[in-house]
């Protein structure tokens, strides 16, 4: 059995620890500190570090980690599994799209999937772990009611990226790097009024927010429903973009356009 926690880092990051009780793989860690801090309360080791992208923010503790942490639970160094075509600092192992992950402490098996839009390289680890489910970790690429921006890719590449998310299983756990969700359905229900599982949804992420609770992991099922960015090409998406005065000829278009106005959305 594995277990899956949030580590709160900078204002609103998340950087995952994935564990056996024993020792943890954490993805995306921008800092080390509250790593180090987690690893020491939860009674963990580090056992591998794996990266989605190369923002500060997700790689930025890295070589604090590895000098707090120089082996793992076997003896080796603790590998550092990150995209092909990025630099990544430390990096042990470069993988790209099919690739398999296969970690040894915790033993877990990720599948790596290229989902370039926010930037060139950007993967995601997708997996079935024991006693949680299909599962998929995908940094700034999807988040809860929202997308990351689109910094070194085109709207074509990014709507591609988020239709392969999408393409999961619906029960897929959604672990994603940003606490965004407020201010991202705020903008998605400016775009779908009266979407009823967006209403739903709003209400829960105000009683969690307001609990001081995480709004993630959701759903790729429960993202069909109400991101606007997997929903590009619904009529009431579609109807929002041209009461904006958006230009749509083509799905990418749309979905451009779409990301466009949540750039500018206030
Ligand atoms: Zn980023
Ligand atoms: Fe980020």
């Amino acid at each position: 059995m594995l277990r899956v926690e949030p580590i709160p880092a900078f204002q609103d990051n998340y950087i995952w620890a994935i564990d056996d009780g024993h020792a943890a793989a954490v993805v995306d860690p921008g800092e080390a500190a509250p790593v180090l801090a987690y690893l020491a309360r939860a009674g963990l080791v580090l056992g591998a570090i794996v990266i989605t992208h190369h923002h500060a923010d997700h790689q930025g503790g890295v070589a604090d980690l590895l000098a707090a942490c120089p082996a793992a639970p076997d003896g080796e160094p603790v590998p550092v599994i990150g995209p092909a075509t990025e630099r990544i600092g430390h990096r042990t192992r470069a993988v790209r799209e099919g690739d398999e992950v296969e970690l040894k402490a915790p033993a877990l098996r990720l599948r790596v999937l290229e989902v370039p839009g926010h930037t060139a390289g950007h993967i995601a680890y997708a997996g079935e772990l024991p006693g949680i489910g299909p599962v998929v970790f995908c940094g700034d690429t999807m988040f809860a009611s929202g997308c990351g921006r689109l910094f070194e890719g085109t709207p074509a590449q990014m709507l591609a990226s988020l239709d392969k998310l999408a393409a999961l299983p619906d029960a897929t756990r959604v672990y994603c790097a940003h606490e965004y969700t407020r201010s991202n359905v705020r903008f998605a229900r400016a775009v779908e009024p009266d979407n009823a599982a967006l209403a739903a949804w709003d209400a829960r992420v105000e009683a969690l927010r307001a609990a001081g609770e995480p709004t993630v992991p959701t759903t790729v099922g429960h993202e069909r429903a109400v991101n606007p960015f997997l929903r590009s090409r619904e009529p009431s998406v579609r109807r929002a973009l041209a009461g904006q005065g958006a230009q749509a000829d083509d799905d990418a278009a749309a979905f451009g356009a779409l990301r466009a106005w949540k750039d500018g959305f206030r």
